[in-house]
Order: structure tokens, then C-alpha cells, then sequence
């Protein structure tokens, strides 16, 4: 390929809006265009690594069994109201109704259309187990898109579905999976981490998320290397502590705090410290809101909330009229006297002297204190982990916190969907059984972000070999002024090409610095310099985008030496 007949559209400024780098380096390596919030366009670049991540998950689903379908992005309603998430899914689900007034959504996921197939094309227990994946285009109303392609509204996801005819047999296939992921992402020369969502803390199903770690993840990951445990934050149980509460020490005091509507702003009006202080959220409950109470300095975890009886799934705020009717004052809410469902998460309720708002703009309590000021309300474990935390499992010390970017999710459904659309198929006896499914999730898109954030300097991305868009650059000086650096250069083009070496040739009439800044920000792992200096020694100079080693490599024999290198770090 050469540079003269290929949309290389780099940038040379940091796009504005671009709040993490692998966002800000696919844009300016011009990889990706925003089109609208959470949608974009794939440039050539960026769609050359797209399809190298694409090929490896399908190489590696191929191996694992599975078999490739590709189903509708557009699915009819009818089939969400069987499985009954039409109601359930929330805003989330992108819905439209056609020409006949008939309901329609675009597809987030694809657990109704692939159960609704298989259950009218499978009938016995011998043609499982079986496995189906895809690799397709899913769209999800994201309430915040952002980062990039990292949390589209748009996006590409490879999804699979197992099914099997008894638990045992969809644990076999659920492990199969996770080597494949196993596989997938060491590939790709990644470091990440399987994480286990525990189903006892949450109720539910058993599920391993993937996360790439980096320090931009959205995840926060908890560990514990002494129990060799690992879990979403949001999962850990954190049980009540042992210890009781300590007794009032001091009376109820009301403080003007005018503006401090966040926790920051109360400790700075208050000379107090988060950990001294509690926050009150109001979030819709299916029979009026209810009111969660999380100390200051911990994080609600979205998952412990939606399992509170009462508590809307998915999780939303309350409104300013249900906030109003409540009892309360936006920024200013607290437990006293409000007149919903009052939840505090144990370390809320091991307060005592504590501050909290007082259901009117501007003003606090000072030295609050449970069952004195306000009644003791239902404890529960709201918070997500923090670093410290004790880990709940045997042999367990403290956690510790790393981010990650959740890049794979693989799940075990049980029943859920095979029940509630009745797809059954013959057991060995005979009997009609809901077939035992799983589903398997990747992020295509969102892997090619969360390698950038992995691989860059301050130069811009360097790919990991398999995953490279080309796998040598080719930058000629004086290209247009020499005829023999030109033969040479169109020589070699040719030949690394005929090799099956992925060949980017540099022939703009560029100044050297600006070819090599252009090839060091789209992260070409080999770059070769062709000169009238190197061609006098019948040689080409070879660099290494990631160590910067260079060398002079004869001309003699350097195709196949090239070949021999490139292979040696196999796509
Ligand atoms: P998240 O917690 O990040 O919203 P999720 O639990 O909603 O993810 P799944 O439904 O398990 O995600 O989807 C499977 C995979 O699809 C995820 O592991 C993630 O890699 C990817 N994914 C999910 N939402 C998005 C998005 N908005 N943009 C890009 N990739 C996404
Ligand atoms: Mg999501």
C-alpha cells in the first residue's frame, strides 16, 4: 500500500473532547471519525486492526467448537415480550415501530433471537452441545457514552451462545469458553485478568468478566493475592462489621452550609472528612422512590442497589418531583425525616456523630446519630470495595484496587431464557427439558481502544504485532529526487508485498521528520529507511517502534529476513 493512495488521515493537534488517550490517538492516528455521540466511523487504518482483533476471536471460537451465524441487528418486539425484557431493559433499548405500527428494537444483545432460532432447529440432547457466535453490530442507548469506540452507542461485539442439556454440560462449555478468551486475549499480547462474579453476593447467575487492565479503566477490580482472589469491586460482599456502633457523643446541631450540595464541598464548609459524614440517594423504587444511604467516602455499587427489594432495575435517580415529595431538597437530602424506604449500607450505620443533609437547601446536621435523630433504618451491603477491605475468601487478607477495562463477559444462563420462551429439546430419557444455556461476550471496538491504552508513548500507539495494521512501514529519503532510491524502494515494496509482509510505502514528498512522526503515531511495529546512504551500502536501516533499536540490514536476503522476523511474532 503506499501513502499517496491511502486516506492517511492523521492529525498533527490533540482533538479537544478527547478525554482518554486511546481515544485521542485513534483520532489523531486517524483511525476513527465521530459521527454522533457513541457512533463513528472506521477509516481504513483503523478498520485494519479491527479486522486483525475479528480474525483472531474467530480463529479462536473456530478451535474452541463454535460455529458462526450472523442474526438481525433489528429484532422484533414480540420476541423481548416473550422473553419479558421489553419491559425490563430500560432506556438502554433503542425501540421503533415500522410502516404497520408494529414494535421493533435494535439489538443490544441477542439472547431472544438465538433461543427462538435454535429451539425450532434443535431437538434432541445428541445434537448438543452446541455453541453459536457472531460478530456483529449492536447498539445501545449508553445514558454516557464516552472514550471513544471504549463505550459506544454503536458498537461491534462478538457474541456466542451454548447450549447444552444439563448443568453439567453447560459448565463444560462455559470452561471451554474461558480458555478461548484465555487464548484470545493472550494473542493479542495483552495483560489482563479474569475476574469471578461471585453469584452468592448478588443472587443470580455464574459469570467471569475480562478485564484489560489500565490505570483509564471504568472498572475498579479488587484482588486479593493471598487467596489468589479476584473480583469486580461492585461484587465483593462486605459483610457487617463485627464491632457495635459507638453510643451519641454529642447533640444534634443544625449547620448553614449554603452551596455544599456534594460531600467535597460539605467537609470543606464543615472542616470535617468524608468518612465522618453519610450521603443520601434517592433513586426510583416501584412504589415510590427510595432513599440509599452510602458513608461519604464509599462508592454504591449499581449492582448491590438493584438487588434491593423495591429498588428499580435499571437503576435511576429520582426526579425533582419525587425528590420534592420526599421530603427532601436536592444536594441537601438525609435521613431525617424523609418519608420514603430508608436503605444504609453498614458502614453508614456504624456512624455515630456523624453529618448528613437536613431536607433543606443550605443546611446540615452536625453530630446526627442513628436511632436518636432518626429511626435505624433496613441495613444492607450497598457499597462497591475500596482498598482495605477485607477479602471474603478463606485465607483472605486485604484487597487492593486496580482498574480495568472490561473487554469480555461469559455467563452462565441457566434456564432463564430456554424457560421463558419454552425452547426445550429431548433429554436421553426421553422428556422435554429448557435447554441449559450460556452466553459469551467480547468488545471488538472496544479492544482495539483498550490495547492503545496499554501500548503508547509519547509518540503515539504501538501495536502489538498481531494486531498491527501493517507490519512494516517503508520510508524512502528522497523518493522524489533520486531515481534509484525510488527503483529500490518500489523494488522492495514489491517484493515485501509478494512475501505476504503487510507493506505501508511512504512515497509522499514529505520532510523525513514528518513520514517518521506519522508512522511512530499509527504505531507501525518495523519501520525500514531506504537512502542514497543506505543504498550505497546495499543495505536498509531497521527500527523497532517499540524498543526504538536500530540496525543496518543487508539488502541481500531482507525480505526473508524480514519474514523471518515477522513471523517469529505471529499475528
Ligand atoms: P459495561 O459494564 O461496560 O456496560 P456490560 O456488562 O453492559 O458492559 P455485556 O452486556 O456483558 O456488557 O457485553 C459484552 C461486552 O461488550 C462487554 O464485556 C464489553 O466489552 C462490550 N461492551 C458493552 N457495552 C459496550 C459499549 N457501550 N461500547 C463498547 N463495547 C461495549
Ligand atoms: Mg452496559
Amino acid at each position: 500500500m503506499r501513502v499517496s493512495r491511502y486516506l492517511l488521515a492523521t492529525l498533527k493537534e490533540s482533538p479537544a473532547n478527547a478525554e482518554v488517550l486511546s481515544h485521542q490517538l485513534m483520532l489523531r492516528a486517524g483511525m476513527i471519525r465521530r459521527v454522533a455521540a457513541g457512533v463513528y466511523n472506521w477509516l481504513p487504518l483503523g478498520l485494519r486492526v479491527l479486522r486483525r482483533v475479528e480474525t483472531i476471536i474467530r480463529e479462536e471460537m473456530d478451535r474452541a467448537g463454535a460455529q458462526e451465524v450472523l442474526l438481525p441487528a433489528v429484532q422484533p418486539g414480540e420476541l423481548w415480550k416473550e422473553s419479558g425484557r421489553w419491559e425490563e431493559y430500560g432506556p438502554e433499548l433503542l425501540r421503533f415501530t415500522d410502516r404497520h405500527q408494529r414494535d421493533f428494537c435494535i439489538g443490544p444483545t441477542h439472547e431472544e433471537i438465538i433461543t427462538a432460532l435454535i429451539k425450532n432447529e434443535v431437538r434432541s440432547y445428541r445434537q448438543l452441545p452446541a455453541n453459536y457466535y457472531q460478530i456483529q453490530t449492536k447498539f445501545r442507548d449508553e445514558i454516557r457514552p464516552r472514550f471513544g469506540v471504549m463505550r459506544g452507542r454503536e458498537f461491534i461485539m462478538k457474541d456466542a451462545y451454548s447450549f447444552d442439556v444439563d448443568p453439567a454440560g453447560m459448565q463444560q462449555s462455559f470452561d471451554a469458553m474461558h480458555g478461548a478468551y484465555t487464548a484470545i486475549f493472550t494473542r493479542m499480547q495483552l495483560q489482563f485478568t479474569s475476574v469471578q462474579a461471585d453469584p452468592g453476593a448478588i443472587g443470580g447467575n455464574f459469570s467471569s468478566e475480562f478485564h484489560v487492565l489500565a490505570d483509564s479503566g471504568e472498572d475498579a477490580i479488587a484482588t486479593c493475592p493471598a487467596a489468589n482472589y479476584a473480583a469486580n469491586a461492585e461484587l465483593v460482599p462486605l459483610p457487617p462489621p463485627a464491632e457495635q456502633r459507638p453510643p451519641p457523643g454529642a447533640a444534634l446541631e443544625e449547620v448553614s452550609t449554603p452551596g455544599a450540595a456534594t460531600i467535597t464541598d460539605l467537609c470543606a464548609a464543615c472542616g470535617t472528612t468524608p468518612e465522618r459524614t453519610v450521603k443520601t440517594l434517592l433513586v426510583k423504587g416501584e412504589a415510590g422512590p427510595v432513599a440509599l444511604v452510602l458513608r461519604g467516602d464509599h462508592d454504591l455499587s449499581l449492582v448491590k442497589a438493584e438487588a434491593v427489594a423495591g429498588v428499580r432495575t435499571p437503576l435511576q435517580f429520582a426526579d425533582a418531583a419525587e425528590v420534592q415529595a420526599a421530603g427532601a431538597a436536592k444536594g441537601f437530602a438525609g435521613p431525617p425525616g424523609l418519608a420514603v424506604k430508608v436503605v444504609a449500607d453498614h458502614g453508614a450505620l456504624q456512624l455515630a456523630d456523624f453529618y448528613c443533609g437536613a431536607n433543606r437547601a443550605d443546611m446540615h446536621y452536625k453530630n446526627a446519630n442513628w436511632e436518636r435523630d432518626m429511626p435505624l433504618p433496613e441495613a444492607a451491603d450497598l457499597r462497591k470495595a475500596a482498598a482495605g477491605d477485607r477479602c471474603p475468601a478463606a485465607g483472605g487478607g486485604a484487597l487492593e484496587i486496580r482498574r480495568g477495562i472490561e473487554v469480555g463477559h461469559i455467563f452462565q444462563l441457566g434456564q432463564k431464557y430456554s424457560r421463558a420462551m419454552n425452547a426445550t429439546c429431548l433429554n436421553e430419557a426421553g422428556e422435554a427439558v429448557p435447554m441449559f444455556m450460556g452466553c459469551y461476550g467480547i468488545g471488538v471496538t472496544r479492544l482495539v481502544a483498550a490495547c492503545i491504552e496499554q501500548n503508547h508513548d509519547e509518540r503515539g500507539i504501538i501495536w502489538p504485532a498481531p494486531l498491527a495494521p501493517f507490519d512494516v512501514c517503508l520510508v524512502p529519503i528522497g523518493y522524489h529526487k533520486s531515481p534509484a532510491v525510488r527503483q529500490a524502494a518500489d523494488a522492495l515494496h514489491q517484493s515485501l508485498t509478494k512475501a505476504g509482509i503487510q507493506t505501508l510505502l511512504d512515497d509522499r514528498n514529505e520532510r523525513p521528520g514528518v513520514i517518521f512522526a506519522d508512522m511512530e503515531l499509527i504505531g507501525i511495529p518495523r519501520r525500514l529507511v531506504l537512502s542514497g546512504q543506505t543504498l550505497d551500502k546495499s543495505a536498509a536501516e531497521h527500527t523497532v517502534r517499540r524498543s526504538g533499536e536500530t540496525e543496518m540490514l543487508p539488502l541481500d536476503g531482507l525480505v526473508e529476513e524480514l519474514r523471518r522476523r515477522v513471523q517469529a511474532s505471529p499475528r
